[in-house]
């Protein structure tokens, strides 16, 4: 292996602790719930999720577990960030 990707590896394993320096904009996933799986998209700062709850309420269990997976990275909206 050359050592500079010997490098680039270094700075991966600090970066990967570091992450605030990333800013997910948009992604999209499956998510297997208990019952079903379900397409879970994040666009434009706003999430969707195709199950019957987040029809009704905008927000679902799954919407929120991706959100505790992925808090420090997804772009901060104003009504999600913290009031301190
Ligand atoms: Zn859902």
């Amino acid at each position: 292996m050359d050592s500079s990707i010997i490098g680039k590896i270094e700075k991966a394993k600090q970066y990967s602790e570091q992450k605030d320096r990333v800013n997910i904009t948009s992604f999209a996933a499956t998510f297997q719930g208990n019952h079903d799986q379900y397409d879970v998209r994040f666009e434009d700062g706003a999430w969707r999720c195709q199950c019957h709850f987040f029809a009704s309420r905008e927000v679902c269990s799954h919407t929120m577990a991706l959100q505790r997976i992925l808090e420090e990275m997804l772009t901060k909206q104003p009504e999600t960030a913290p009031t301190n």
